[in-house]
């Protein structure tokens, strides 16, 4: 129920009205019975004490005096007022001195009933009695008088009926003041918690609403007391924790997006082997799905590499490596624990090597056959130049002619296999740049096959063109669209037994492209090997290609050459015999062709 802060201050502004009351009250009360104990005494001490004569007149009898109580009476009562004697709440007395009797007063009555208190006996022996005690229900005093050989008491008692009356006609006004107070009280603890309470309630609901993560509402600060200074505090520190918490937001979205989107996968697991985290990346390489806190954990995906205890406390390097051949790729692995202090899971970092690896096997493949191909026409070089230079002469010169013709064939096939290489490695670097012209389609073919005329005759080759009519102008390098058609013509009179037939046909086609094909009726090439035919140094036939003057470069060139112009380059696939290669290219240059 005190637990407001508006009933606290109600509370302690009525204890405070109170007990400030109370203590007034006691004082005001204290004050009155000791103002008025002070004056009956020193009422007495003025009558009896400092008028000297009065005294001395009671003490004096009159000669022949018979009843010295009515004299004392007499007089006394000639000073009823100075003594502040009523006859009601305040009288006196005359009593014998020796018995203390009653002889005379202004209470008949009570005369004969006298208590004997302390300051009546005192006065019955012969002294003043003049004590006081606050705590008695009554203030007296009482007077010794000798008189005419007799003995006297002049004793005056009041029974504070008149204190007691004010004292309640005060009490009564303090219980009223009490009240009053109170009630003022309640009014101003009201008011008081109204202008203490409201803003602090303000500010109880501004954080409320700031903890529930609302930051919108900006507290007014209507004062410049510590409640201002704290609520203007408080919208400061709201606006930099919304900032932070914007920040934090920020990072998480940057932090989900590269996640989402990184090529290597990812996978992360609580301490208890449950998924907590995976992306796309790693469920692809993976190739299955990762759902979160699914029935698949760590120790099922990757507990052959190391337990989960150990992945979660790898010592040494921080991590554990590893690696898995899953459905034809490479993978790296990696396993680190995060937060390493608390355990709090292990981060698995998938990596797909397999085009690494293919790249690299490549790599060593290519510089196997490049060494291969230089040294078989070396060696050629090296032993007929050798045999030269042993015989000093001795050879006939239709020999020595001979072997000279092959020293330079074999250097003309170095000449030709270096250049090949230099084409490719200028495509490899990007600095073989496409010199882009519009020409007929048409016309380059025929020029193109006028050129094989010569070499196709030589072999008995049927060569034959088939031309839709009206081909349209292309835009591309036509020196090297040349080069690739020489490529795969010249591939088909190699590869066709003498006497055969090729086929040159082009034509369009509805998407704004070319195409052109060569067939023959050659040895044609195995199904098996038709994909690798566009890789460097690939031959089907490596004995048969060499004889034949190849070098395995030149349909990995035309491939190259193609993919510039955003064409596309291929093995038809048609029934044995020979062979089927089309081209297909984009008529407005490789700007406008298919990315
Ligand atoms: P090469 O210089 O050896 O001819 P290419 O790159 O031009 O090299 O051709 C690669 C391989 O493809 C050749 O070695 C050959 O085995 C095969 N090939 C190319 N064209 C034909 C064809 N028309 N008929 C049969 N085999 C072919």
């Amino acid at each position: 129920m005190f637990r407001s802060l508006h009933m606290k201050l109600m509370l302690i502004m009525t204890l405070l009205i109170v007990s400030l009351m109370t203590v007034v009250g006691a004082f005001l009360v204290n004050s009155v019975s000791g103002y008025y104990l002070n004056q009956f005494y020193s009422q007495m001490q003025v009558v009896f004490q400092n008028d000297a004569d009065f005294f001395h007149d009671l003490e004096t009898a009159g000669p022949e005096e018979e009843n010295g109580a009515r004299q004392i009476d007499e007089m006394l009562r000639t000073r009823t007022g100075d003594l502040g004697v009523d006859g009601l709440s305040r009288n006196y007395y005359v009593l014998d001195g020796t018995t203390g009797a009653y002889l005379a007063g202004t209470n008949d009555t009570e005369g004969l009933t006298l208590e004997l208190t302390h300051n009546l006996s005192a006065a019955l022996i012969g002294e003043v009695g003049d004590d006081s005690d606050p705590a008695l229900s009554y203030m007296d005093a009482a007077i010794p008088i000798h008189r005419g050989g007799r003995d006297y008491v002049i004793y005056i008692k009041d029974n504070k009926q008149a204190v007691q009356s004010l004292t309640s006609q005060l009490v009564t006004l303090i219980l009223e003041a009490l009240a009053f107070g109170i009630v003022i009280s309640v009014l101003l603890s009201f008011l008081l918690s109204k202008t203490l309470i409201t803003p602090i309630e303000r500010l109880t609901e501004g954080a409320e609403e700031v903890a529930s993560g609302d930051f919108s509402r900006k507290l007014e600060v209507d004062s410049r007391d510590e409640i201002g200074v704290l609520t203007s505090t408080f919208n400061d520190m709201a606006r930099q924790l919304q900032n932070t918490l914007q920040e934090v937001e920020n990072e998480r979205n940057k932090l989900g997006t590269l996640f989402l989107h990184m090529t290597d996968g990812v996978v992360a697991f609580g301490r208890d082997g449950a998924i907590i985290q995976s992306n796309p990346a790693a469920e692809e390489m993976l190739g299955r799905a990762l759902p979160i806190g699914g029935a698949v954990d760590y120790e099922a995906l990757f507990g052959d590499i190391a337990p989960l205890a150990q992945a979660l406390e790898p010592g040494g390097l921080g991590f554990i490596a590893g690696s898995r051949e899953l459905e034809g790729r490479s993978l790296e692995l990696l396993l680190a624990p995060f937060d390493r202090d608390h355990q709090a899971g292990v981060l698995v970092v998938i990596h797909d090597v397999t085009e690494r690896n293919k790249t690299e096997e490549m790599r060593k493949e290519f510089v196997a056959n490049v060494s291969h191909e230089l040294r078989t026409p070396l060696t050629n070089i090296h032993s007929y130049a050798e045999t030269l230079v042993d015989s000093a002469g001795a050879l006939p010169p239709e020999m020595e002619r001979n072997f000279l013709n092959v020293i330079l064939s074999e250097s003309e096939r170095m000449a030709h296999i270096v250049q090949d290489l230099l084409t490719l490695s200028r495509f490899d670097s990007g600095k073989s740049e496409l010199n882009l012209t519009t020409f007929s389609f048409a016309e380059t073919i025929e020029t193109m096959v006028n050129a094989n005329r010569l070499e196709a005759q030589r072999h008995g080759h049927t060569l034959a063109v088939n031309l839709e009519p009206a081909l349209p102008c292309i835009t591309a390098d036509r020196e090297r669209i040349t080069q690739v058609m020489m490529n795969i013509v010249s591939n088909s009179i190699k590869y066709t037994p003498d006497g055969g037939t090729i086929q040159v046909s082009a034509g369009r086609m509805k998407d704004k492209k070319v195409w052109l094909e060569v067939s023959d009726d050659g040895i044609g090439i195995p199904e098996k090997d038709r994909e690798r035919i566009f890789e460097r140094f690939y031959r089907v036939d490596k004995a048969r290609s060499r004889e034949s003057g190849g070098t395995g470069l030149g349909l990995s060139i035309a491939k190259e050459i193609v993919d510039q112009h955003k064409g596309e380059i291929f093995i038809v696939d048609k029934p044995q015999p020979g062979l089927t290669v089309r081209v297909e290219l984009p008529m407005e240059g490789p700007g406008h062709g298919k990315a």
